[in-house]
Protein backbone atom coordinates (compact mmCIF):
# COMPACT_ATOMS: atom_id res chain seq x y z
CA UNK A 1 0.00 0.00 0.00
CA UNK A 2 1.43 3.59 -1.09
CA UNK A 3 1.56 5.68 1.92
CA UNK A 4 0.36 9.45 2.01
CA UNK A 5 0.68 12.18 4.35
CA UNK A 6 -2.19 14.37 4.13
CA UNK A 7 -1.80 18.05 5.91
CA UNK A 8 -4.66 20.07 6.55
CA UNK A 9 -4.28 23.86 6.44
CA UNK A 10 -8.14 25.13 6.22
CA UNK A 11 -10.10 26.20 3.86
CA UNK A 12 -14.05 25.68 2.51
CA UNK A 13 -13.30 21.66 2.22
CA UNK A 14 -13.54 21.35 6.02
CA UNK A 15 -15.86 24.24 7.11
CA UNK A 16 -18.89 24.56 8.56
CA UNK A 17 -21.79 27.31 8.28
CA UNK A 18 -23.20 29.14 5.22
CA UNK A 19 -26.87 30.79 4.93
CA UNK A 20 -27.00 33.51 6.78
CA UNK A 21 -23.78 32.71 9.01
CA UNK A 22 -20.55 33.08 7.09
CA UNK A 23 -18.78 29.98 6.34
CA UNK A 24 -15.76 29.37 9.15
CA UNK A 25 -13.01 26.86 10.21
CA UNK A 26 -14.77 24.09 12.09
CA UNK A 27 -12.25 22.51 14.70
CA UNK A 28 -14.62 19.42 14.99
CA UNK A 29 -14.33 18.20 11.61
CA UNK A 30 -10.32 18.14 11.19
CA UNK A 31 -10.31 14.25 10.75
CA UNK A 32 -10.96 14.24 6.81
CA UNK A 33 -9.96 10.16 6.87
CA UNK A 34 -12.95 9.46 9.38
CA UNK A 35 -15.23 11.95 7.26
CA UNK A 36 -13.99 10.21 3.83
CA UNK A 37 -13.41 6.45 4.85
CA UNK A 38 -12.59 5.65 0.92
CA UNK A 39 -9.64 7.44 0.94
CA UNK A 40 -7.75 4.40 2.75
CA UNK A 41 -8.38 2.37 -0.19
CA UNK A 42 -5.86 4.64 -1.92
CA UNK A 43 -3.06 4.76 0.33
CA UNK A 44 -2.01 4.41 3.63
CA UNK A 45 -2.83 8.01 4.98
CA UNK A 46 -1.25 9.75 7.71
CA UNK A 47 -3.10 12.81 8.53
CA UNK A 48 -0.68 16.34 10.10
CA UNK A 49 -3.16 19.19 10.97
CA UNK A 50 -0.75 22.17 10.15
CA UNK A 51 -3.59 25.06 10.51
CA UNK A 52 -7.03 25.61 10.45
CA UNK A 53 -7.10 28.58 8.65
CA UNK A 54 -9.06 30.59 5.81
CA UNK A 55 -6.31 30.89 3.59
CA UNK A 56 -7.17 34.68 3.18
CA UNK A 57 -5.08 34.31 6.69
CA UNK A 58 -2.34 32.52 5.18
CA UNK A 59 0.85 34.39 5.74
CA UNK A 60 4.47 34.15 3.85
CA UNK A 61 5.80 32.70 7.06
CA UNK A 62 2.98 29.73 6.86
CA UNK A 63 4.51 28.69 3.36
CA UNK A 64 8.09 28.89 4.92
CA UNK A 65 6.67 26.28 7.46
CA UNK A 66 3.96 23.93 5.32
CA UNK A 67 7.54 24.01 2.94
CA UNK A 68 9.69 22.56 5.63
CA UNK A 69 7.28 20.46 7.09
CA UNK A 70 7.00 18.80 3.52
CA UNK A 71 10.43 18.92 2.67
CA UNK A 72 11.52 17.06 6.14
CA UNK A 73 8.73 14.55 6.01
CA UNK A 74 8.44 13.61 1.96
CA UNK A 75 11.51 10.83 2.32
CA UNK A 76 9.25 9.15 4.53
CA UNK A 77 5.98 9.15 2.25
CA UNK A 78 5.03 8.16 -1.68
CA UNK A 79 3.35 11.65 -1.67
CA UNK A 80 2.08 14.83 0.09
CA UNK A 81 -1.67 16.30 -0.45
CA UNK A 82 -2.36 19.25 1.23
CA UNK A 83 -5.84 20.59 1.68
CA UNK A 84 -5.75 24.36 1.41
CA UNK A 85 -8.50 26.75 0.53
CA UNK A 86 -8.57 28.13 -2.33
CA UNK A 87 -8.45 31.66 -2.15
CA UNK A 88 -4.76 32.19 -1.97
CA UNK A 89 -4.12 28.59 -2.84
CA UNK A 90 -2.25 29.43 -5.93
CA UNK A 91 0.54 32.28 -4.07
CA UNK A 92 1.05 28.87 -1.25
CA UNK A 93 1.40 26.28 -4.22
CA UNK A 94 4.04 28.78 -5.71
CA UNK A 95 6.11 29.43 -3.04
CA UNK A 96 5.74 25.90 -2.41
CA UNK A 97 7.69 25.06 -6.19
CA UNK A 98 10.02 27.43 -5.14
CA UNK A 99 10.91 26.22 -1.67
CA UNK A 100 11.27 22.63 -3.10
CA UNK A 101 12.83 22.74 -6.12
CA UNK A 102 14.44 19.13 -5.71
CA UNK A 103 11.40 17.17 -5.59
CA UNK A 104 11.07 13.47 -6.69
CA UNK A 105 7.50 12.88 -5.58
CA UNK A 106 3.88 14.55 -6.08
CA UNK A 107 3.07 17.22 -3.67
CA UNK A 108 -0.70 17.85 -4.49
CA UNK A 109 -2.78 20.84 -3.09
CA UNK A 110 -6.61 20.43 -3.48
CA UNK A 111 -9.72 22.00 -1.80
CA UNK A 112 -13.10 22.77 -2.44
CA UNK A 113 -15.73 25.34 -3.42
CA UNK A 114 -18.34 23.77 -0.90
CA UNK A 115 -17.63 22.01 2.29
CA UNK A 116 -17.09 18.73 2.76
CA UNK A 117 -20.81 18.03 4.41
CA UNK A 118 -22.34 19.71 2.08
CA UNK A 119 -24.62 17.44 -0.63
CA UNK A 120 -23.55 18.74 -3.61
CA UNK A 121 -20.04 19.10 -2.41
CA UNK A 122 -16.43 18.65 -4.95
CA UNK A 123 -14.82 18.32 -1.73
CA UNK A 124 -15.17 14.33 -2.10
CA UNK A 125 -13.81 14.21 -5.80
CA UNK A 126 -11.11 16.70 -5.44
CA UNK A 127 -9.65 14.48 -2.47
CA UNK A 128 -10.03 11.34 -4.11
CA UNK A 129 -8.43 12.56 -7.23
CA UNK A 130 -5.35 14.72 -5.09
CA UNK A 131 -4.59 11.32 -3.23
CA UNK A 132 -4.78 9.06 -6.32
CA UNK A 133 -2.13 11.55 -7.83
CA UNK A 134 -0.38 11.85 -4.43
CA UNK A 135 0.61 7.97 -5.51
CA UNK A 136 0.70 7.91 -9.79
CA UNK A 137 1.50 12.02 -10.36
CA UNK A 138 4.47 13.86 -11.09
CA UNK A 139 6.82 15.30 -8.85
CA UNK A 140 5.60 18.52 -8.97
CA UNK A 141 3.45 21.05 -6.41
CA UNK A 142 0.38 20.44 -8.36
CA UNK A 143 -2.98 21.86 -7.63
CA UNK A 144 -6.36 19.24 -8.46
CA UNK A 145 -9.30 20.45 -9.10
CA UNK A 146 -12.27 19.34 -10.88
CA UNK A 147 -10.80 16.75 -12.50
CA UNK A 148 -7.50 18.05 -13.28
CA UNK A 149 -4.44 18.97 -12.17
CA UNK A 150 -2.39 21.63 -12.49
CA UNK A 151 1.58 23.10 -12.30
CA UNK A 152 1.17 25.05 -9.07
CA UNK A 153 3.38 27.77 -9.84
CA UNK A 154 0.97 28.09 -12.69
CA UNK A 155 -2.39 28.24 -11.41
CA UNK A 156 -4.70 30.87 -10.37
CA UNK A 157 -7.94 31.07 -9.13
CA UNK A 158 -10.92 32.32 -11.88
CA UNK A 159 -14.03 31.32 -10.42
CA UNK A 160 -15.53 32.15 -7.50
CA UNK A 161 -18.79 30.39 -7.54
CA UNK A 162 -18.34 27.64 -10.54
CA UNK A 163 -16.52 23.86 -9.26
CA UNK A 164 -13.82 24.73 -11.78
CA UNK A 165 -12.12 27.25 -9.61
CA UNK A 166 -8.78 26.93 -11.33
CA UNK A 167 -6.84 27.80 -14.43
CA UNK A 168 -3.82 27.70 -15.79
CA UNK A 169 -4.19 30.15 -18.75
CA UNK A 170 -0.25 29.89 -20.07
CA UNK A 171 0.10 25.89 -19.33
CA UNK A 172 -1.70 23.09 -20.06
CA UNK A 173 -2.92 20.73 -17.23
CA UNK A 174 -0.30 18.52 -16.29
CA UNK A 175 -2.96 15.29 -16.08
CA UNK A 176 -6.35 15.27 -16.94
CA UNK A 177 -8.86 12.71 -14.95
CA UNK A 178 -11.27 11.15 -17.33
CA UNK A 179 -11.62 7.06 -16.93
CA UNK A 180 -8.04 7.31 -16.95
CA UNK A 181 -5.29 9.74 -16.55
CA UNK A 182 -4.01 11.25 -18.85
CA UNK A 183 -0.43 13.28 -18.47
CA UNK A 184 0.96 16.32 -20.22
CA UNK A 185 4.27 16.05 -22.05
CA UNK A 186 5.54 19.02 -19.88
CA UNK A 187 5.35 17.59 -16.62
CA UNK A 188 8.75 17.94 -14.97
CA UNK A 189 11.11 14.83 -14.57
CA UNK A 190 12.37 13.99 -10.85
CA UNK A 191 14.91 16.22 -9.61
CA UNK A 192 17.35 15.61 -6.81
CA UNK A 193 16.48 16.34 -2.99
CA UNK A 194 17.79 20.08 -1.90
CA UNK A 195 18.72 21.31 1.26
CA UNK A 196 15.27 23.61 2.18
CA UNK A 197 16.26 26.89 2.35
CA UNK A 198 13.27 29.27 3.93
CA UNK A 199 14.75 32.51 3.69
CA UNK A 200 11.95 34.65 2.29
CA UNK A 201 11.75 38.68 2.24
CA UNK A 202 7.84 39.71 2.82
CA UNK A 203 8.74 43.48 2.21
CA UNK A 204 7.34 43.10 -1.49
CA UNK A 205 4.10 45.17 -2.88
CA UNK A 206 2.16 44.26 -5.63
CA UNK A 207 -0.01 46.99 -7.59
CA UNK A 208 -1.50 47.06 -10.88
CA UNK A 209 -1.65 49.91 -13.55
CA UNK A 210 -4.81 51.79 -13.87
CA UNK A 211 -5.54 55.11 -15.81
CA UNK A 212 -5.01 57.66 -13.24
CA UNK A 213 -2.73 55.21 -10.68
CA UNK A 214 -0.85 58.49 -9.27
CA UNK A 215 3.20 57.15 -9.26
CA UNK A 216 3.48 59.52 -5.77
CA UNK A 217 1.37 56.83 -4.17
CA UNK A 218 4.07 54.21 -5.29
CA UNK A 219 6.96 56.51 -4.71
CA UNK A 220 5.57 56.69 -1.23
CA UNK A 221 5.98 52.63 -0.82
CA UNK A 222 9.26 52.93 -1.74
CA UNK A 223 9.81 55.39 0.84
CA UNK A 224 8.56 53.19 3.69
CA UNK A 225 10.62 50.21 3.14
CA UNK A 226 9.27 48.21 0.13
CA UNK A 227 12.52 45.85 -1.02
CA UNK A 228 10.84 44.39 -4.26
CA UNK A 229 7.55 45.47 -6.33
CA UNK A 230 5.73 43.64 -9.17
CA UNK A 231 3.98 45.61 -11.21
CA UNK A 232 0.94 44.31 -13.39
CA UNK A 233 1.01 46.25 -16.32
CA UNK A 234 -1.03 46.88 -19.26
CA UNK A 235 -0.91 44.09 -22.22
CA UNK A 236 2.33 43.22 -22.83
CA UNK A 237 4.31 45.24 -20.03
CA UNK A 238 2.80 49.01 -20.88
CA UNK A 239 3.05 51.60 -18.05
CA UNK A 240 1.99 55.01 -18.63
CA UNK A 241 5.03 57.60 -19.75
CA UNK A 242 2.73 60.43 -20.44
CA UNK A 243 0.37 61.20 -18.23
CA UNK A 244 1.16 60.11 -14.76
CA UNK A 245 4.42 58.43 -15.85
CA UNK A 246 5.71 55.41 -14.02
CA UNK A 247 9.12 56.36 -15.30
CA UNK A 248 10.77 58.06 -13.20
CA UNK A 249 9.47 56.16 -10.10
CA UNK A 250 10.96 52.91 -11.58
CA UNK A 251 13.99 54.85 -11.90
CA UNK A 252 13.57 55.37 -8.38
CA UNK A 253 13.32 52.07 -7.47
CA UNK A 254 16.26 50.99 -9.36
CA UNK A 255 18.57 53.51 -7.18
CA UNK A 256 17.37 52.26 -4.25
CA UNK A 257 18.26 48.91 -5.32
CA UNK A 258 14.53 47.80 -4.96
CA UNK A 259 13.37 45.37 -8.39
CA UNK A 260 10.51 46.01 -10.11
CA UNK A 261 9.53 43.11 -11.92
CA UNK A 262 6.67 43.30 -14.75
CA UNK A 263 4.19 40.91 -15.09
CA UNK A 264 0.82 41.27 -17.45
CA UNK A 265 -3.09 41.98 -16.37
CA UNK A 266 -4.10 39.81 -19.21
CA UNK A 267 -3.88 35.94 -17.94
CA UNK A 268 -2.88 34.55 -21.71
CA UNK A 269 0.01 35.95 -23.51
CA UNK A 270 3.43 37.28 -22.58
CA UNK A 271 4.88 40.44 -21.25
CA UNK A 272 7.43 41.66 -24.53
CA UNK A 273 9.31 44.72 -22.82
CA UNK A 274 10.24 45.42 -26.58
CA UNK A 275 7.12 45.75 -27.95
CA UNK A 276 5.89 49.21 -27.25
CA UNK A 277 7.01 52.49 -26.12
CA UNK A 278 5.57 52.03 -22.88
CA UNK A 279 7.66 48.55 -21.95
CA UNK A 280 10.42 49.80 -23.77
CA UNK A 281 10.55 53.29 -21.05
CA UNK A 282 9.72 50.25 -18.08
CA UNK A 283 12.72 48.34 -19.35
CA UNK A 284 15.21 51.06 -20.09
CA UNK A 285 13.55 52.33 -16.31
CA UNK A 286 15.18 49.14 -14.60
CA UNK A 287 12.11 47.08 -14.68
CA UNK A 288 12.56 43.08 -15.38
CA UNK A 289 10.05 41.19 -17.07
CA UNK A 290 8.26 37.87 -15.71
CA UNK A 291 7.63 36.85 -19.26
CA UNK A 292 4.31 34.64 -18.95
CA UNK A 293 3.92 34.21 -14.68
CA UNK A 294 1.31 35.14 -12.61
CA UNK A 295 1.25 37.40 -10.69
CA UNK A 296 1.06 35.06 -7.89
CA UNK A 297 3.84 33.40 -8.99
CA UNK A 298 6.18 36.68 -9.35
CA UNK A 299 5.57 37.67 -6.25
CA UNK A 300 6.61 34.37 -4.32
CA UNK A 301 9.69 34.25 -6.45
CA UNK A 302 10.67 37.30 -5.71
CA UNK A 303 10.29 37.17 -1.75
CA UNK A 304 12.53 34.17 -2.11
CA UNK A 305 14.84 35.36 -4.44
CA UNK A 306 15.27 38.81 -2.27
CA UNK A 307 15.45 36.40 1.32
CA UNK A 308 18.87 35.19 -0.66
CA UNK A 309 19.80 38.40 -1.87
CA UNK A 310 23.03 40.30 -0.66
CA UNK A 311 21.67 43.83 0.91
CA UNK A 312 23.34 45.67 -1.81
CA UNK A 313 22.53 43.00 -4.68
CA UNK A 314 18.40 42.81 -4.66
CA UNK A 315 18.42 44.17 -8.48
CA UNK A 316 21.17 42.13 -9.68
CA UNK A 317 19.62 38.99 -7.88
CA UNK A 318 15.64 39.69 -8.91
CA UNK A 319 17.38 39.64 -12.59
CA UNK A 320 19.30 36.78 -12.60
CA UNK A 321 16.27 34.75 -10.88
CA UNK A 322 13.34 36.49 -13.43
CA UNK A 323 16.05 35.41 -16.24
CA UNK A 324 15.23 31.69 -16.14
CA UNK A 325 12.38 29.43 -14.73
CA UNK A 326 12.74 27.28 -11.11
CA UNK A 327 9.69 25.24 -11.18
CA UNK A 328 8.48 25.67 -14.76
CA UNK A 329 6.85 29.00 -13.66
CA UNK A 330 7.86 30.87 -17.04
CA UNK A 331 7.27 29.87 -20.91
N1 LIG B 1 -12.18 31.56 1.83
C1 LIG B 1 -11.89 30.17 1.57
C2 LIG B 1 -10.40 29.95 1.75
O1 LIG B 1 -9.64 30.30 0.91
C3 LIG B 1 -12.32 29.79 0.21
C4 LIG B 1 -12.11 28.34 -0.14
O2 LIG B 1 -11.51 27.56 0.54
O3 LIG B 1 -12.59 27.97 -1.23
O4 LIG B 1 -9.99 29.43 2.76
Amino acid sequence: MPKLLLVHTGGTLMMRGGDPAPLAPDVYTQDLLSELPVLKKIADIETRIFSNLDSSDMQPHHWVSLGELVHESLPAYDGVVIVHGTDTMAYTASALAFLLPGLDRPVVMTGAQKPLGDVRTDARSNLVDACHLAVVGPPEVGIVFDSRLLRGCRATKMDAWGMSAFGSPACPPLAELGLGVQYGPHVLPKRARQAFDGRLEARVLATRTFPGLDPKLISGALDSGVRGMVIEAFGAGNIPRIENSLVSVIEKARAMDVPVVIVSQCPRGSVDLTRYEGGVAASGAGAISAGDMTTEAALAKLMIALGRAESDGRVRTAREAFARSWAGEMG
